[in-house]
């Protein structure tokens, strides 16, 4: 199942020559998702960064490296079997965070792809992914470790892969945890 490919290659299309917002002028390519069309399980990052920027795929770098990882380690899924999403399309110089009219200028291509991909799980990786899908200005750290109702299906809450780079074991083995409830959430198993 999943939409006919024409409607996210469109959309994508649309997306490859926005000017929404200013982040537009420094990028070198829309960092649009990745994965499979028709995914159960979607994972929304934060932004491009230097890597995913050159080279217009997100997740491409340390920090994908790690997502990619844990994800077959702890799901026994691969990134092609799965779709990967940010919040902004385009890398903010720098790797600056995302400011908030950057965030609602893109907002409607998250939502868009959302719509269409229409997964049963959302897993967002970090503060801004998590606080833009569940509106709420809570922290990762309060909010991650429970499954939320989320159009329809469920979404969890994780760390962003870069924080679990930086934090180490811990942050790491709370990650493969979320992970762990995204796959029992995917099996139909109650949250
Ligand atoms: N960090 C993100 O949030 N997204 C990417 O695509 C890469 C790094």
């Amino acid at each position: 199942m999943g939409p006919t490919p024409s409607a996210l290659t469109e959309l994508r299309d649309e997306a490859m020559g926005c000017t929404r917002c200013a982040l537009a002028e420094k990028r070198t390519q829309v960092v649009f998702g990745v994965g499979h069309p028709g995914a159960a399980l979607m994972f929304v990052g934060e932004g491009p960064g230097r890597e995913e920027d050159l080279a217009g795929e997100p997740f491409v770098g340390r920090s994908g490296r790690l997502l990619d990882k844990l994800v077959h380690q702890e799901l026994g899924l691969e990134r092609t079997e799965v779709y990967i999403a940010n919040v902004v399309k385009c890398r903010p110089p720098g790797n600056r965070d995302p400011l908030p009219a950057e965030i609602e200028s893109c907002r409607p291509y998250l939502e868009a792809q959302l719509e269409l991909v229409h997964p049963s799980v959302v897993v967002t990786l970090g503060n801004f992914a998590t606080r833009l899908l569940l509106g709420t200005s809570e922290g990762i750290r309060r909010l991650r470790g429970r499954v939320y109702p989320f159009r329809g299906g469920h979404l969890v809450p994780t760390y962003h892969p870069a924080a679990a780079l930086r934090g180490g074991a811990e942050v790491v083995a709370e990650m493969r945890a979320d992970l762990v409830r995204a796959k029992r959430v995917l099996a139909g198993e109650a949250p």
